[in-house]
């Protein structure tokens, strides 16, 4: 801890994870012997460079890129890049950590990394973001490639930003080859990865909700953030047969008690690039609320956190148990606080943790590899088929690995000791390195 003791999100990551695996470390002595625990949470390369790119006006602007490798014991790094203002070194580590473990849950060959920049792409030109994206890559290229590290998008890089980066990749490598996951159909991106996070998060919280005898049918659902992954849980969660009613952005929350259609989200958030406030032009008769916090005390049975993280603090927590939510499943990476989960665990809240509930993108992206490798195309229903299978592969080691070591139904500690199972495996297998 004193090495990284400014890094509290990367320190709030891996204490979570070390406390779930002490009865692993205890039953395991090879683990210690070999400096497992001390090695994993030590990335194998990190990666920070400067990002000069002029804007609009002429002006040169700088911005700081990352690549985070973290772990290769099981496949080539992979995970996405987030350009957001709050990204600095300990985000991209915390994200970096829990991907290795989220990797390893999908049951494909992929290690964990990730990436991004503190470029703040709200309010650009799609000049500037290209001008941008461009300079990110003319440094990342050099430690990239398709058997190496494979990154994808996350916050604030879409399909937009992964074309202008793929783009630039090929024209200086002059190779045509899958190094970047999330590309547009035409050029080698998977059917099905777009709605793969959404989705893959709603499989799981229904295998979860099916477990306990609950289900999606005819329950209230609220989600928060209204990007890719709740615009998708959305539409999967209707299409199970729930409602979801309350939806929010940066700026605050929408309230629609008839449920809000995915279709006018999209048009707002993925045509629009607006506030969510204007769906008020669409559904005047829906409520919205200044302030993204308050969407926890909007009534519901069931949460799915998909903003960002530490977006559902206890007080959270707490309004929605009063409201007797009963089913809370992680669409975000690490969107509640430490002490809101154990709020909702010791209040029988079900409760899915992002590195296994929203592992479904990176699966995707997987999956999107090896069509690539083949230089091949499946069809949606193929992708998505193969996504539901997954989703319930890690529902159901999650779940054995809780029970295996006396805690059964905590699907937080399952994730983690089924996660590293298999990458501590192969990290013992492949000596110290
Ligand atoms: P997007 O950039 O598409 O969307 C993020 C959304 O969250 C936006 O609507 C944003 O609003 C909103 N938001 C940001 N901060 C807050 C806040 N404090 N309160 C409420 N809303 C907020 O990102 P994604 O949907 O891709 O990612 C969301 C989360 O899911 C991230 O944690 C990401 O790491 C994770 N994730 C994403 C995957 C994917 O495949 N996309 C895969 C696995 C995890 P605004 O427009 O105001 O900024």
């Amino acid at each position: 801890a004193a090495r990284n003791a400014e890094q509290k999100e990367f320190l709030q990551a891996v204490d979570e994870v070390l406390e779930s695996l002490e009865p692993v470390v205890e039953a395991r002595p090879e683990l210690e012997k070999n400096g497992l625990i001390e090695r994993i949470v030590e990335p194998e390369r990190v990666v920070m460079f400067r990002v000069p790119w002029v804007d609009d006006n002429g002006k040169v602007q700088v911005n700081r890129g990352y690549r985070v490798q973290f772990n290769s014991a099981i496949g080539p790094y992979k995970g996405g890049l987030r350009f957001h203002k709050s990204v600095n070194l300990s985000v991209i580590k915390f994200l970096g950590f829990e991907q290795v473990f989220k990797n390893s849950l999908t049951g494909l060959p992929m290690g964990g990394g990730k990436g991004g920049s503190d470029f703040d792409p709200h309010g650009k030109s799609d000049a500037e973001v290209m001008r941008f994206c461009q300079s990110f890559m003319t440094e990342l290229y050099r430690h990239i490639g398709p058997d190496c590290d494979v990154p994808a998008g996350d916050i604030g890089v879409g399909g937009r930003e992964i074309g202008y980066l793929f783009g630039q990749y090929k024209r200086i490598t002059n190779s045509f080859v899958g190094v970047l996951t999330g590309k547009g159909i035409p050029y080698g991106g998977s059917l099905a990865r777009t709605e793969a996070t959404g989705y893959g998060l709603c499989y799981f919280a229904d295998e979860m909700l099916k477990a306990n005898g609950k289900s999606f049918d005819g329950a209230k659902v609220v989600i928060s953030g209204s990007g890719n992954v709740a615009i998708y849980a959305n539409q999967k969660a209707t299409q199970l047969g729930g409602k979801v009613i309350a939806m929010s952005d940066s700026n605050g929350y929408i309230v629609d008690e008839n449920g809000i259609d995915y279709k006018v989200m999209k048009e707002i958030k993925e045509v629009k690039r607006a506030r969510i406030k204007t769906y008020l032009d669409y559904v005047p008769s829906a409520k919205y609320v200044e302030g993204s916090a308050g969407i926890w005390t909007v009534p519901c049975d069931i949460a799915l956190p998909c903003a960002t993280q530490n977006e559902l603090p206890l007080e959270g927590a707490k309004a929605l148990v009063a409201n007797g939510c009963y089913a809370v499943a992680e669409g975000a990476n690490m969107p509640s606080t430490p002490d809101a989960v154990a709020y909702l665990q010791a209040n029988n809240v079900l409760f899915a943790p992002a590195k296994a509930s929203n592992a479904g993108g990176v699966a995707t992206s997987g999956l999107e590899m090896s069509q690539n490798s083949q230089r091949l195309a499946w069809t949606f229903d193929e992708v998505d088929g193969k996504l539901h299978g997954i989703m319930k592969n890690i529902y159901a080691n999650a779940a054995a690995a809780a029970e295996a070591y006396g805690m059964k139904g905590n699907l937080v500690a399952g994730a983690n000791i089924a996660g590293f199972t298999k990458v501590a495996d192969a990290m013992l297998s492949q000596g110290i390195v």
